[in-house]
C-alpha cells in the first residue's frame, strides 16, 4: 500500500468522482458482489445516471449500498476526509472538531463517526494468542481514572456520595495479546460468568494469561488456560513476568482520550469508543493512510442507521 499524507489524500480524493471510483475499487476489489442479490463477480454496467447495474439482476445500485453510508446526504469527499482524520488522531477527534473542518453540523459529525467507529467494530475471528493480559476498567462518571480496586474503596468509604446514575461506570474487560491484538468489550459485570465466557470466546486455550488478584480470574485453570496473577493490593506489579502492564497502558490511552477528547460517554454508546481505540491500537504498526485503506476492508454489509443507533 502507498503512503497516503493529507496533501496526497486531496489529490486522489479530492473530487466526488474520485471519490466514487475509489469506494468501488475498495469494496469490490475482487469482483462486484450485487448488494441486491448477492451474486458473486458479477458483470455490471454504469448507467448515465451513475448508478450501477447488475447484469444478473437487473436491479441499480450505488456504491454506497449497503454500507454505512446508504441515505447519507453527505457527500462521499466530506465522509472520506471524516475517515482519514478519525483514523489518524491517535486520540480522537471530537464531532465538533469535525464538524469544522468538513462543514457540518456537530450532530452530523457525531452520526458520522458513530457510523465510523462502528466500521472498527471487531469483526475477526482470530483468537489471541501467547502472552495475554485480560484486566478490567471502569469507564465513565467523574472519577474514570481508578483501577477497580482503588474504586471499590471509593464505594465503600466516604466517597460514595456522588454516585449519582449520571457517574455509574460501565465495565470493559480488556484483552491483549502482548505484541499483537487487543479486544475491548463493554460488559454488565465483571463476575466469573462474564470473565470466563470471553476468555473462551477471545483466547486461544493454550495462551498463558496474566490478570490481576481479582477473584474471578481463579477460575481460569480450570478451564484450561495457564493463568498467572499479580497482586496490584500490595503494589507487586511485576510477579516475574506476570504484569498487566500492556493492558494498563491501553486503559490509561482510553481514558484519557475519553475525558479528554469526548468528556462524556453514555453507557450504550461505549462498546463503539472502545472499538475506535481498539482499532488504532491493532493497527498502530500501518501509516496513517494504510489504516484509512484497511477501514473499507470491512465495509461490506455495515449499516448503522439513526434508529438504530439512539434506540439501542
Ligand atoms: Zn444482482
Amino acid at each position: 500500500m502507498e503512503s497516503f499524507n493529507l496533501i496526497q489524500f486531496y489529490q486522489k480524493l479530492g473530487t466526488e468522482e474520485q471519490c466514487q471510483d475509489f469506494l468501488f475499487k475498495s469494496r469490490w476489489a475482487h469482483g462486484v458482489t450485487c448488494p441486491k442479490c448477492g451474486e458473486i463477480d458479477v458483470k455490471t454496467y454504469k448507467l448515465a445516471s451513475g448508478r450501477i447495474k447488475c447484469a444478473s439482476c437487473r436491479n441499480t445500485f450505488t456504491v454506497r449500498t449497503r454500507s454505512v453510508f446508504e441515505d447519507s446526504p453527505v457527500p462521499l469527499q466530506k465522509w472520506l476526509l471524516a475517515i482519514y482524520l478519525c483514523g489518524s488522531y491517535k486520540k480522537g477527534i471530537s464531532s465538533i472538531q469535525l464538524g469544522k473542518f468538513i462543514d457540518v453540523t456537530q450532530k452530523t459529525a457525531w452520526f458520522m463517526l458513530q457510523r465510523i467507529r462502528y466500521v472498527y467494530e471487531n469483526d475477526s475471528f482470530e483468537l489471541l494468542d501467547g502472552e495475554v493480559e485480560m484486566d478490567e476498567a471502569y469507564i465513565g462518571g467523574k472519577d474514570s481514572n481508578k483501577h477497580h480496586s482503588k474504586r471499590l474503596k471509593t464505594l465503600t468509604g466516604k466517597g460514595a456520595q456522588g454516585y449519582g446514575s449520571e457517574n455509574i461506570k460501565t465495565p470493559v474487560v480488556g484483552m491483549v495479546e502482548r505484541g499483537g491484538n487487543l479486544r475491548a468489550i463493554t460488559t454488565k459485570d465483571t463476575g466469573s460468568n462474564t470473565l470466563m465466557t470471553l476468555a473462551c470466546k477471545h483466547i486461544n486455550i493454550n495462551a498463558t494469561i496474566y490478570t490481576d488478584e481479582h477473584m474471578p480470574y481463579r477460575t481460569l485453570p480450570k478451564l484450561g488456560f495457564k493463568h498467572e496473577s499479580v497482586n496490584h493490593g500490595v503494589k507487586e506489579f511485576v510477579n516475574g513476568t506476570a504484569s498487566t502492564n500492556t493492558a494498563e497502558s491501553f486503559w490509561s490511552h482510553l481514558k484519557r482520550g475519553i475525558n479528554g477528547i469526548y468528556h462524556h460517554v453514555s453507557a450504550k454508546h461505549l462498546q463503539l469508543y472502545c472499538d475506535e481505540y481498539s482499532y488504532r491500537w491493532n493497527t498502530r504498526a500501518m501509516t496513517d493512510g494504510e489504516r484509512f485503506e484497511s477501514w473499507f476492508s470491512h465495509v461490506n454489509g455495515k449499516r448503522l442507521t439513526y434508529n438504530s443507533l439512539i434506540r439501542k
